[in-house]
């Protein structure tokens, strides 16, 4: 039976798209941003996460080391208890002695452990999304698939597209554009609107804080707006990125090739609140580290790409 692996579902989101949506994320994604801020998308197999603050302590919990048949889970640290002012002992995954059996996540009844990635069957997960509907109706929501790289699961998410357009769901479609042209070329029928990362014009820069570099993806744009797609999209403002005047100089004008495809460009700010994630994962964080772009220097890009002809907004 055909499945996803989704690693979280968002209802009342907002910045998706238009109206109030409900965000699908797939697990695994072909880019490695340096900045990335959830990087629980990247991988592609379920992950095990810990979550510190959960965590009831060994003394009066400790269940996931019975539970663990690999002997992977140790007491390990302290924290102070909020509650009873007390110290207690947490615990700490060995991650090489792991092999992702995930008993230790059933077994922790505080969901300090858990799971990340769930394989979901097209008949669930349209369950869940059109449990939405009122909302997509009310505001002109409707859903958006992320990642993660949606279009890295393109035949479960294809059939998910063709079951929201039969439904009358709103589709939107964020994606990296980095993928092959084949699987998104049938997509383009069932996709309201294209969520599309723009994040740096110069393909060695690019490649050397994504991983990729961008040829593919400007030419996937270029493919989509010929195609009758209809786009929003995003430039992500990474200081010492993309920042500067002239790294959105060239972003405006490839926009611009685009043409009437491009409903609306949406910049968003460098943040760096995802960092905790990655100790979640047990992996260490990314050395990429900045303060975030000013108000002055966001509204200045915001500006300058207004005076090129461009409908754009901050988020
Ligand atoms: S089972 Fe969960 S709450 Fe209990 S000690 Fe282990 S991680 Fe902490
Ligand atoms: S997922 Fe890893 S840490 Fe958890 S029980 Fe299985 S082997 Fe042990």
């Amino acid at each position: 039976m055909l499945t996803g692996r989704i690693f979280d579902i968002q209802g009342f989101s907002v910045h998706d798209g238009p109206g109030i949506r409900t965000t699908v994320f797939f697990k695994g994604c072909p880019l490695r941003c340096a900045w990335c801020h959830s990087p629980e998308s990247q991988e592609f197999p379920a992950e095990l996460n810990w979550m510190e603050i959960k965590c009831a302590g060994v003394e009066r919990c400790g269940k996931c080391i019975a539970a663990c048949p690999q002997g992977a889970i140790s007491p390990a640290g302290t924290r102070r208890d909020t509650l009873t002012d007390e110290d207690i002992t947490l615990v700490r995954v060995d991650r090489k002695k792991c092999v992702g059996c995930f008993k230790c996540a059933a077994a922790c009844v505080h969901k300090a452990l858990y799971v990340c990635g769930k394989e979901y069957t097209v008949d669930e997960l349209m369950e869940r999304i059109v449990k939405d509907r009122p909302f997509y109706e009310q505001s002109g929501g409707g859903v958006t698939f992320s990642g993660g790289e949606c279009l890295w699961q393109p035949e479960f998410l294809l059939e998910v597209l063709k079951r929201c357009r039969a439904e009358g769901v709103h589709t939107a479609v964020d994606t990296t554009g980095y993928v092959n042209r084949r699987f998104l070329e049938p997509t383009v029928p069932y996709t309201d609107l294209y969520l599309y990362d723009i994040k740096q014009m110069d393909s060695e820069l690019h490649k050397r804080l994504t991983g990729v570099p961008n040829e593919l993806i400007l030419e996937n744009a270029r493919y989509l707006a010929s195609a009758g797609a209809k786009f929003q999209i995003r430039i992500p403002v990474i200081p010492l990125f993309n920042d500067d005047e002239a790294s959105f100089e060239a972003a405006g004008k490839f926009i611009l090739e685009l043409g009437d495809a491009v409903e609306v460009v949406q910049l968003l700010p460098y943040h760096n609140l995802g960092v905790v994630k990655w100790a979640r994962l047990g992996r260490d964080t990314p050395v990429f580290e900045a303060e975030a772009p000013s108000d002055e220097l966001m509204q200045a890009r915001k500006a300058q790409l207004i005076a090129m002809g461009l409908n754009v907004v901050i988020h």
